[in-house]
């Protein structure tokens, strides 16, 4: 049996990329699915529970809990489903990326061993359809997989059978909210669906399923084989496991790093991603992906789990930092932001469908010069008008934490572009701005995550 190892998701992402089935075996593969081929259902959802595993893609709720949802037993309905959220997708975050392109044959494992315990015979990978080399790896991992005897039926003489699909996303944002995904899955429009009914109890073709991210999936190999106590002892006090940390923006060495729960952003942003380039000076940091509330000098000695980035008042979401330095307008990366979120809200509700673009056209007008207070006075109403609870689903509001945090960290920029027509930036006293849409995601799978994938943003 192989040694345990404190960065288990991504300490074999260089040496198994293309997928290399006995390397991965000898490298410790399939000791966590024979594991849990070897238990009954409910002792691996004992198993999940103990670990204290929560969800990676952003909303940080308990795997075991969610799996608890699932009818299971006498009456429970005969198909169940689990799907992959692979759609990554949101500005500043492209962790996912290193795992599906860096170690395919890590996720077909976990899938595996998380159908297995819900009882679904079908899964899928929901992958963004602009990630070509992923998927190209991952249906040469879910071929050879199958053919070691590990995907079909009666895997491994246990009787059990899985059939594991691909499927390429058509390409919206909005396909990475579980309904959403869910319905673009079975040809429809992929807008989010009312909850309740979960789709724990009905969800893709009205069974039960469960939708989880990559990065918490690739989690359950390692449980498997090594327990749920040693699971939890990786981040000491804070959250269990490791955590996928990027860091994108004019940083010295921007990229991914597999750490402990509970590091500070101060050592994320300083000591991983070496600081900000010469001559540039912190202002802020979106600690979470494009989707979440600003954070600021005084937050840099937050710890980045789940909790204490609450209490810090924004989310660690995908832990993927995005840096506003001082030679970039906060204006016109709020904007941008914006501009994402209203090309990508699917239009359904109106808060979102018609703030979103209002919020842009509002930032617009500010941001070159003629905007006036009165404008700034209607962004705040907006982000109260798409706050959580006015929406169908959680795009509008996730859209509106950049915006309303800058407006509280930021506002001095807001007037000054009010009052002066343009910003410092603009005048030339501190010149360049870093526009977000246009970036250069790294070759994941050519870069180790722990030396740092190349990520500029520019
Ligand atoms: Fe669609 Fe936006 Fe409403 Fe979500 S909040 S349902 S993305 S219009």
């Amino acid at each position: 049996m192989t040694q345990p190892i404190n960065t288990p998701l991504t300490a074999h992402v260089n040496l198994l990329s293309p997928p290399d089935y006995q390397r991965y075996v000898d490298s410790g593969g399939f000791v966590g699915a024979k594991n849990a081929l070897a238990m009954n259902q409910s002792d691996c959802l004992g198993q999940v529970k103990d670990s204290e595993l929560k969800g990676r893609g952003g909303a940080g709720f308990p795997t075991g809990m969610k799996w608890s949802f699932v009818p299971m037993g006498d009456g429970a309905p005969e198909r169940k489903y689990l799907i992959c959220n692979a759609d990554e997708m949101e500005p500043g975050t492209f962790k996912d990326r290193l795992l599906l392109e860096g170690n395919p044959l890590q996720l077909v494992e976990a899938m595996l061993i998380a159908s297995y315990t819900i009882g679904a015979n079908q899964a899928f990978i929901f992958l963004r359809g602009e990630y070509h080399l992923a998927a190209q790896r991952i249906q040469a991992a879910i071929d050879e997989v199958k053919s070691q005897g590990w995907l079909g039926n009666n895997i491994q003489g246990s009787g059990y059978q899985l059939e594991l699909y691909l499927h390429t996303s058509a390409g919206r944002y909005i396909c990475g909210e579980e309904t959403a995904l869910i319905n673009a899955l079975e040809g429809r429009r992929a807008n989010p669906r009312a909850k309740p009914p979960f789709p724990q109890v009905s969800g893709l073709f009205g069974k039960p399923t469960i939708v989880n991210n990559v990065e918490t999936l690739c989690n359950l190999p390692h449980i498997f084989a090594h327990g749920g106590q040693w699971f939890k002892e990786l981040s000491g006090d804070s959250d269990a496991g490791t955590k996928i940390y990027g860091a994108s923006g004019r940083l010295k060495n921007p990229g991914l790093w597999e750490m402990p729960f509970g590091k500070t952003l101060r050592e994320v942003l300083y000591l991983n991603a070496g600081g900000l380039q010469d001559g540039l000076k912190f202002r802020g940091l979106l600690p979470g992906g494009a989707s979440t509330d600003f954070l600021v000098e005084q937050h840099l000695d937050v710890a980045m789990d789940y909790d204490s980035i609450a209490k810090a008042g924004s989310r660690l979401g995908t832990a993927g930092l995005i840096v506003l330095d001082d030679h970039n307008c906060p204006v016109g990366m709020v904007r941008n932001l914006l501009q994402f979120f209203a090309q990508e809200s699917c239009g359904f509700c109106t808060p979102c469908r018609d703030g979103t673009p209002w919020a842009v056209e509002l930032l617009t007008r500010i941001e070159h010069g003629h905007g006036t207070m009165q404008d700034i006075d209607a962004l705040d109403r907006l982000c109260d008008f798409m706050w959580i609870g006015k929406t169908h689903c959680a795009l509008a509001p996730g859209a509106v934490e950049p915006l309303r945090s800058a407006l509280k960290y930021f506002r001095d920029d807001f007037v000054e572009h009010v009052e002066k027509g343009c910003c410092a930036i603009a005048q030339g006293k501190r010149p360049g701005t870093l526009g977000l849409t246009g970036q250069r995601l790294t070759n994941a799978a050519d870069t180790h995550a722990q030396q740092g994938a190349s990520h500029d943003g520019k």
